[in-house]
Protein backbone atom coordinates (compact mmCIF):
# COMPACT_ATOMS: atom_id res chain seq x y z
CA UNK A 1 0.00 0.00 0.00
CA UNK A 2 1.41 3.29 -1.01
CA UNK A 3 1.35 6.12 1.77
CA UNK A 4 0.08 9.74 1.20
CA UNK A 5 1.99 11.62 3.97
CA UNK A 6 0.56 14.81 5.71
CA UNK A 7 2.32 17.81 5.76
CA UNK A 8 2.84 17.31 9.21
CA UNK A 9 4.43 13.82 8.28
CA UNK A 10 6.50 15.55 5.45
CA UNK A 11 8.28 17.64 7.74
CA UNK A 12 9.19 14.65 10.24
CA UNK A 13 10.31 12.80 7.28
CA UNK A 14 12.62 16.40 5.93
CA UNK A 15 14.34 15.92 9.44
CA UNK A 16 15.13 12.17 9.25
CA UNK A 17 16.88 12.96 5.63
CA UNK A 18 18.53 16.45 6.60
CA UNK A 19 19.95 14.20 9.85
CA UNK A 20 20.43 11.08 7.45
CA UNK A 21 22.32 13.71 4.81
CA UNK A 22 24.73 14.77 7.18
CA UNK A 23 25.90 11.73 8.22
CA UNK A 24 26.07 10.53 5.03
CA UNK A 25 28.67 13.47 4.54
CA UNK A 26 30.68 12.79 7.60
CA UNK A 27 31.47 9.44 6.22
CA UNK A 28 32.66 10.91 3.30
CA UNK A 29 34.79 13.32 4.54
CA UNK A 30 36.55 10.32 6.46
CA UNK A 31 37.13 7.94 3.16
CA UNK A 32 40.96 8.37 2.45
CA UNK A 33 43.57 5.62 2.53
CA UNK A 34 44.32 3.59 5.77
CA UNK A 35 40.66 4.25 7.54
CA UNK A 36 38.72 1.29 8.05
CA UNK A 37 35.10 0.97 7.02
CA UNK A 38 34.26 -0.46 10.43
CA UNK A 39 35.81 3.31 11.81
CA UNK A 40 33.81 5.19 9.17
CA UNK A 41 30.52 2.93 10.48
CA UNK A 42 31.66 4.44 14.29
CA UNK A 43 31.45 8.10 12.55
CA UNK A 44 28.05 7.65 11.40
CA UNK A 45 26.15 6.02 14.04
CA UNK A 46 27.92 8.82 16.39
CA UNK A 47 26.68 11.59 14.20
CA UNK A 48 23.42 9.99 14.50
CA UNK A 49 23.34 8.74 17.71
CA UNK A 50 24.19 11.99 19.14
CA UNK A 51 21.20 14.20 17.06
CA UNK A 52 18.62 11.81 19.12
CA UNK A 53 17.97 9.52 16.58
CA UNK A 54 18.85 6.18 15.55
CA UNK A 55 20.59 4.44 12.67
CA UNK A 56 17.56 3.11 10.42
CA UNK A 57 19.91 0.48 8.94
CA UNK A 58 21.39 -1.12 12.51
CA UNK A 59 19.62 -4.47 13.63
CA UNK A 60 17.64 -4.06 10.19
CA UNK A 61 17.08 -7.66 9.16
CA UNK A 62 20.10 -7.91 11.78
CA UNK A 63 22.65 -6.13 9.18
CA UNK A 64 25.48 -5.22 11.89
CA UNK A 65 26.18 -1.63 10.78
CA UNK A 66 25.13 1.69 11.01
CA UNK A 67 26.02 1.90 7.32
CA UNK A 68 26.11 0.13 4.16
CA UNK A 69 29.93 0.68 3.06
CA UNK A 70 30.83 -1.31 -0.29
CA UNK A 71 33.78 -0.89 -2.08
CA UNK A 72 34.83 -1.20 -5.54
CA UNK A 73 32.65 -4.76 -6.78
CA UNK A 74 30.49 -4.41 -3.61
CA UNK A 75 27.75 -3.01 -5.13
CA UNK A 76 25.56 -2.49 -1.71
CA UNK A 77 25.15 -4.23 1.52
CA UNK A 78 28.98 -4.40 2.57
CA UNK A 79 29.33 -5.13 6.11
CA UNK A 80 31.77 -2.58 7.98
CA UNK A 81 34.56 -4.13 9.03
CA UNK A 82 37.91 -3.56 10.63
CA UNK A 83 39.72 -5.87 8.23
CA UNK A 84 38.56 -3.94 5.07
CA UNK A 85 40.76 -0.78 5.00
CA UNK A 86 40.58 1.46 2.01
CA UNK A 87 43.65 2.48 -0.45
CA UNK A 88 44.26 4.69 -2.89
CA UNK A 89 41.94 4.76 -5.79
CA UNK A 90 39.07 3.00 -4.04
CA UNK A 91 35.69 3.61 -4.22
CA UNK A 92 33.21 3.54 -1.43
CA UNK A 93 29.49 3.30 -2.10
CA UNK A 94 28.05 4.35 1.54
CA UNK A 95 24.73 4.35 2.14
CA UNK A 96 22.93 5.52 5.40
CA UNK A 97 19.32 5.64 6.81
CA UNK A 98 18.36 7.62 10.08
CA UNK A 99 15.58 7.43 11.99
CA UNK A 100 13.72 10.05 14.59
CA UNK A 101 9.90 10.93 15.84
CA UNK A 102 8.60 7.47 13.38
CA UNK A 103 9.99 8.67 10.21
CA UNK A 104 12.97 7.37 7.96
CA UNK A 105 15.23 9.45 5.57
CA UNK A 106 17.50 7.05 3.50
CA UNK A 107 20.73 7.88 1.25
CA UNK A 108 23.96 6.75 -0.16
CA UNK A 109 26.64 8.42 -2.04
CA UNK A 110 29.72 6.82 -3.86
CA UNK A 111 32.80 8.58 -2.64
CA UNK A 112 36.29 8.37 -4.55
CA UNK A 113 39.01 7.59 -2.11
CA UNK A 114 42.19 9.53 -2.64
CA UNK A 115 42.76 9.55 -6.97
CA UNK A 116 40.58 7.10 -8.49
CA UNK A 117 41.16 5.98 -12.51
CA UNK A 118 39.37 8.01 -14.82
CA UNK A 119 37.37 5.01 -15.55
CA UNK A 120 35.99 4.72 -12.07
CA UNK A 121 35.32 8.50 -11.92
CA UNK A 122 33.04 8.19 -15.36
CA UNK A 123 31.39 5.56 -13.79
CA UNK A 124 30.61 7.64 -10.70
CA UNK A 125 30.22 10.81 -12.82
CA UNK A 126 27.24 8.31 -14.60
CA UNK A 127 25.75 6.69 -11.43
CA UNK A 128 25.51 10.01 -10.54
CA UNK A 129 23.48 11.49 -12.97
CA UNK A 130 21.31 8.82 -13.07
CA UNK A 131 19.44 9.64 -9.97
CA UNK A 132 19.05 13.37 -11.22
CA UNK A 133 17.56 12.26 -14.35
CA UNK A 134 15.36 9.59 -12.34
CA UNK A 135 14.23 12.59 -10.24
CA UNK A 136 13.41 14.54 -12.75
CA UNK A 137 11.29 12.21 -13.99
CA UNK A 138 9.54 12.05 -11.01
CA UNK A 139 6.44 14.26 -11.52
CA UNK A 140 3.09 14.08 -10.16
CA UNK A 141 0.70 12.23 -12.61
CA UNK A 142 3.88 10.03 -14.19
CA UNK A 143 4.21 6.99 -13.00
CA UNK A 144 7.46 4.95 -11.45
CA UNK A 145 7.81 3.23 -14.87
CA UNK A 146 8.83 6.95 -15.98
CA UNK A 147 11.53 7.09 -13.39
CA UNK A 148 13.17 3.94 -14.29
CA UNK A 149 13.00 4.35 -17.64
CA UNK A 150 15.16 8.08 -17.19
CA UNK A 151 17.46 5.84 -15.01
CA UNK A 152 18.16 3.51 -17.50
CA UNK A 153 18.21 5.43 -20.86
CA UNK A 154 20.89 7.43 -19.44
CA UNK A 155 22.91 4.29 -17.96
CA UNK A 156 22.74 2.58 -20.73
CA UNK A 157 23.48 4.78 -23.50
CA UNK A 158 26.92 4.98 -21.74
CA UNK A 159 27.05 1.28 -22.48
CA UNK A 160 26.92 0.45 -18.19
CA UNK A 161 23.96 -1.41 -16.62
CA UNK A 162 21.06 -0.76 -14.62
CA UNK A 163 21.32 -3.81 -11.05
CA UNK A 164 17.75 -5.36 -11.94
CA UNK A 165 17.65 -7.75 -8.33
CA UNK A 166 17.62 -4.72 -6.27
CA UNK A 167 15.39 -1.29 -6.43
CA UNK A 168 14.23 1.93 -4.73
CA UNK A 169 11.38 2.32 -2.49
CA UNK A 170 8.46 4.37 -0.82
CA UNK A 171 9.90 5.89 2.91
CA UNK A 172 8.58 6.88 5.75
CA UNK A 173 7.48 5.58 9.16
CA UNK A 174 9.18 2.00 7.40
CA UNK A 175 12.23 2.39 5.81
CA UNK A 176 11.26 0.25 3.13
CA UNK A 177 7.44 0.86 1.97
CA UNK A 178 5.38 0.81 -1.54
CA UNK A 179 6.27 1.44 -3.67
CA UNK A 180 9.21 -0.59 -5.46
CA UNK A 181 11.12 2.06 -7.43
CA UNK A 182 13.34 -0.48 -10.21
CA UNK A 183 15.98 1.55 -11.87
CA UNK A 184 14.53 0.35 -14.93
CA UNK A 185 11.48 0.03 -16.74
CA UNK A 186 8.69 1.07 -19.33
CA UNK A 187 7.53 4.87 -19.60
CA UNK A 188 3.73 4.96 -18.65
CA UNK A 189 3.71 2.14 -16.46
CA UNK A 190 3.45 1.18 -13.07
CA UNK A 191 2.06 3.00 -10.24
CA UNK A 192 0.71 6.32 -10.61
CA UNK A 193 2.90 9.54 -8.69
CA UNK A 194 0.93 11.48 -6.32
CA UNK A 195 1.44 14.63 -3.93
CA UNK A 196 2.74 13.53 -0.63
CA UNK A 197 4.35 10.13 -1.86
CA UNK A 198 8.10 10.19 -0.62
CA UNK A 199 10.60 7.65 -2.43
CA UNK A 200 14.07 6.83 -2.25
CA UNK A 201 15.55 6.61 -6.20
CA UNK A 202 19.29 4.67 -5.90
CA UNK A 203 20.68 3.89 -8.87
CA UNK A 204 22.67 0.90 -8.68
CA UNK A 205 24.73 0.96 -11.60
CA UNK A 206 27.70 -1.87 -12.80
CA UNK A 207 30.58 -1.16 -15.04
CA UNK A 208 29.91 -4.49 -16.52
CA UNK A 209 26.74 -6.76 -16.91
CA UNK A 210 23.81 -6.44 -14.47
CA UNK A 211 24.27 -9.60 -12.54
CA UNK A 212 25.11 -9.91 -8.84
CA UNK A 213 25.41 -12.07 -6.16
CA UNK A 214 24.72 -12.33 -2.78
CA UNK A 215 27.87 -13.89 -1.02
CA UNK A 216 28.09 -16.14 1.99
CA UNK A 217 27.46 -13.38 4.56
CA UNK A 218 24.25 -13.30 2.94
CA UNK A 219 24.83 -9.29 2.82
CA UNK A 220 27.56 -8.33 0.73
CA UNK A 221 26.31 -7.82 -3.29
CA UNK A 222 29.03 -7.92 -5.74
CA UNK A 223 29.18 -7.84 -9.28
CA UNK A 224 28.79 -11.79 -10.73
CA UNK A 225 31.98 -10.18 -12.96
CA UNK A 226 34.15 -8.36 -10.47
CA UNK A 227 33.55 -4.92 -12.28
CA UNK A 228 32.84 -2.12 -9.98
CA UNK A 229 29.81 -0.74 -9.24
CA UNK A 230 28.26 2.74 -8.12
CA UNK A 231 25.66 3.28 -5.87
CA UNK A 232 23.57 7.21 -5.15
CA UNK A 233 20.09 7.71 -3.48
CA UNK A 234 18.04 10.24 -2.37
CA UNK A 235 14.78 10.09 -0.45
CA UNK A 236 12.25 12.63 -2.10
CA UNK A 237 9.02 13.95 -1.97
CA UNK A 238 6.56 13.82 -5.01
CA UNK A 239 5.30 17.99 -4.36
CA UNK A 240 2.44 19.98 -7.01
CA UNK A 241 5.74 21.60 -7.62
CA UNK A 242 7.84 19.11 -9.14
CA UNK A 243 10.25 16.49 -7.01
CA UNK A 244 11.80 18.19 -4.18
CA UNK A 245 14.62 16.24 -3.04
CA UNK A 246 14.82 15.99 0.95
CA UNK A 247 18.01 14.30 1.58
CA UNK A 248 20.09 17.39 2.04
CA UNK A 249 22.63 18.09 3.98
CA UNK A 250 23.60 21.31 6.16
MG1 LIG B 1 17.30 2.81 0.06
Amino acid sequence: MVVIKTSRELALIKEACRISANALKAAGEAVQPGISTLEIDTIVRKYIEKQGATPSFLGYGGFPGSACISVNNVVIHGIPSKKCILKEGDIVSVDVGAFIDGFHGDNAYTFPCGKISAQAQALLDATKESLYEGIKAAQAGNRIGDIGHAVQQYVEDRSYSVVRDFVGHGVGAKLHEDPAVPNYGTPGRGVRLLPGMTIAIEPMVNAGDYNVKVLDDEWTTVTADGSLAAHFEHTIAITPDGPKILTIAD
